[in-house]
């Protein structure tokens, strides 16, 4: 198909500096939980978006000197010469689909603590280590500031070598030149410290040791947050984050601006929308004639041109954005827009790298397999049977097997008891924040009603009977799963209230619409968005709530999801309490009695009503009774039977839509056997 004559400034090429990247689209620098010890899983990901058609694809953070260690987290490094042959491999996957590759350096200064390289962190003042660690850092004097520029300049002078098209200097998520910018961190008394034209010497001199290094064919880009969302107490986009901008305008070759820190800047859908930054960068373009690329979760195509025609942007930057379709701008450019798989804003590729785990997304199962399993975004191998396949259960799960499954060419039924298909996703992204999680399903629903072979049956709940009758050879049973009505979860093995008892409710019933009488507990140990999201939507139907939780805080596991400060925040400012450290031990109707989890002291909390958000039960029973009966399955013709997803081990939408994947990816394929994909390691 022909692109839309409405996004062809979109594909105009932009000079940055000496080099020209051939359209708009850029793929900012963002962590992979890979790093450099793992370059062909690196390479492959990195090639992968040049292929998409990413017209800059940048590596992450790529450290310049072992005081800037940030294990376990996975991080790029440029520290010597088996550093920089390592990083090539990453240029060169990039060019080899002609696009420009960047190299992010960076120094965390008091960001990182060096707990492998055991260095004593270096910081602008002395201050403490930012994160909890029994070691303060040391106050950089001059002969460290020299030696800054000196690690700045050979790192320069490697990544060139390396055959990277634009270098930067990172002074973006606070980290080491943006210690010396913010007035809190830089109490220095020097030339350094002061009024604001001395904490802005350490850019200025990062810069020209850069523009040094990489000499005159090389582009030097500068990151930098132009506001911190702390007002006053930060740098503020109306205020010093503008003046920075203005005293350095034409020095690099590129802005690439946003706001500080990473949780502000990759902000989950929950907390923000599409173009979110605008509001702070869009000064930048005013102040300076140099090109400027910005980000904010930017998936439609038309929002895009908004920002090129406003003068907002000149570049449309995208981490998540390139990680849930790395084939954003060639669907764009081949007039098939429709097809872009939308991120959903949910960060669980953030909670990637705070795991220190290879990237993983909700919605593009492939990021992260395209070297270890040689998945592609947009290719699966040819089916090698004529089987036909019936899947129970459009869910996540069983929406992705019947996709990647009609794309191998397989004849697919996917049926599903409900009137709507989307399984778990038609309820939650009802929940608030969560609309755009609607995308997991839609996106798979428009795939479907574009594969003939693949026929979908909605309101037909299936009996074994109905499976062994339908005439498929191969059935996947993706059944999902039900929260569970006893309390049973990670906290208690046995049941703390009795299943069926009045005034208790699971998340199903709440989404469902039943209303509980007040006051409320949420009660959650599962601890990831469904008990935070359930006591922001009864508490905004005027319900009083409190979040009684075992963790210490409200949804625990949002630290790895970077939205932890932020659900918190919400929840304290709508009025919801939260009990952390309190255990569930029984309900009867007018309170519940908990336990301190380090002590086993018991409290009572009043409440009427009861939700219980502990665990979740697989839906197994269809699979059992199939799988009970082998000479069944044999006389029906059926030769595999499989059960995937949440019906097997019920976990968040990303672990389904991967199970769904791999299901559909192997079916007929050889068996792998114990490890079924290549690992990067030193072998002996
Ligand atoms: P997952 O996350 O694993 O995809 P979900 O719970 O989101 O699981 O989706 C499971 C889907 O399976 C639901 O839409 C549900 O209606 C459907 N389902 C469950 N049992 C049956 C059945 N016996 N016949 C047809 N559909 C079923
Ligand atoms: Fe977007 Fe979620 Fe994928 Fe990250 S994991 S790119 S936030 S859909």
């Amino acid at each position: 198909m022909a692109r839309n004559p409405r996004y062809d400034i979109l594909f105009e090429p932009v000079k940055i500096g000496p080099v020209t990247a051939r359209n708009r689209f850029y793929q900012v620098p963002h962590c992979t939980g890979m790093g450099v010890q793992m370059p062909k899983t690196l390479a492959a990901m990195r090639g992968v978006k040049a292929e998409g058609g990413w017209g800059v694809v940048n590596t992450e953070y790529c450290s310049i000197h072992p005081t800037a260690d940030d294990a376990p987290y996975k991080f790029c490094s440029l520290w010597d010469d088996d550093d920089r042959k390592v990083m090539a491999t990453i240029a060169d996957a990039v060019h080899e689909h002609g696009a420009l590759a960047g190299c992010q350096l960076w120094h965390g200064g008091e960001y990182v603590v060096n707990r492998a390289s055991r260095l004593p962190p270096i910081s602008v003042d002395g201050s403490p280590a930012h994160y909890l660690w029994p070691l303060q850092t040391r106050a950089m004097d001059r002969q460290d500031i020299r030696e800054l520029r000196r690690w700045q300049g050979e790192a320069a002078r490697r990544a060139v070598q390396a055959g990277f098209d634009i270098v930067y200097v990172y002074a973006g998520h606070a980290y080491l030149p943006f210690q010396f910018i913010a007035r809190r961190f830089n109490h220095r008394s020097d030339e350094y410290g002061g009024a604001l034209e001395n904490r802005v010497r350490m850019l200025r001199e990062m810069i020209e040791t850069t523009r040094d290094a990489i000499g005159p064919n090389v582009a030097l880009a500068v990151r930098f947050a132009v506001d911190e969302l702390m007002g006053d107490h930060g740098v503020a986009a109306g205020a010093e984050g503008r003046e920075v901008v203005e005293m350095l305008a034409e020095l690099p070759d590129l802005w690439d601006v946003n706001i500080s820190q990473v949780t502000n800047d990759s902000m989950s859908a929950r907390f923000s929308e599409e173009g979110f930054q605008e509001r702070y960068v869009s000064f930048v373009k005013k102040v300076t004639t140099k090109p400027v690329v910005g980000v904010g979760r930017f998936t439609s195509p038309d929002t895009m041109v908004s920002q090129i025609r406003r003068g907002v942007l000149d570049l449309i930057g995208a981490a998540r954005p390139s990680i849930a379709d790395p084939f954003l701008p060639k669907k764009v450019e081949e007039g098939r827009e429709d097809e872009i798989r939308e991120c959903i804003g949910c960060n669980i590729c953030r909670s990637c790298n705070n795991e220190g785990v290879p990237i993983r997304c909700t919605q593009n199962p492939t990021m992260g397999e395209e070297w270890r399993r040689g998945w592609h975004p947009e290719r699966v191998q040819p089916r090698r049977s004529d089987k036909r396949v019936l899947i129970v259960g459009a869910g996540p799960a069983g929406l992705e097997c019947a996709v990647t499954l009609g794309k191998r060419g397989y004849e697919v039924a996917l049926a599903d008891a409900a009137d709507e298909p989307g399984g778990r996703i038609n309820a939650e992204c009802r929940l608030p924040g969560l609309g755009s999680y609607a995308r997991v399903r839609d996106w798979r629903l428009g795939q479907i009603a574009k594969l003939t072979q693949v026929e979908l049956y909605p309101a037909s709940r299936m009996t074994a009977a109905d499976v062994l009758e339908f005439g498929a050879q191969h059935v996947v049973i993706a059944t999902g799963a039900r929260w569970r009505r006893d309390g049973v979860g990670m906290a208690s093995h046995d049941p703390t209230v009795a299943e069926g008892a009045p005034r208790i409710f699971t998340p199903e019933d709440i989404m469902a619409g039943a209303v509980p009488a007040a006051p409320v507990i949420v009660y959650d140990e599962d601890q990831y968005y469904m008990g935070g999201c359930l006591a922001m939507k009864l508490v905004q139907a005027g319900l009083p709530v409190a979040l009684v939780t075992p963790g210490g805080e409200a949804s625990s596991y949002c630290r790895m999801t970077d939205e932890h400060d932020k659900v918190q925040a919400r929840l304290i400012e709508l009025g919801v309490e939260i009990v952390s450290n309190r255990q569930l031990l029984g309900f009867d109707g007018g309170g519940a009695r908990l336990a301190c989890v380090y002590t086993g002291r018991e409290f009572r909390q009043g409440a009427a009503s009861l939700v219980l958000v502990t665990m979740r039960r697989p839906e197994g029973s269809l699979y059992e009774e199939l799988a009970a009966d082998p000479a069944a399955l044999t006389a029906a013709g059926i030769a595999g039977l499989a059960r995937i997803g949440d019906c097997l081990a019920p976990g968040a939408v990303v672990h389904a839509v991967h199970a769904g994947h791999l299901h559909a990816r192997e079916l007929d394929e050889p068996a792998k056997g114990d490890v079924p994909y290549k690992r990067e390691r030193a072998i002996i």
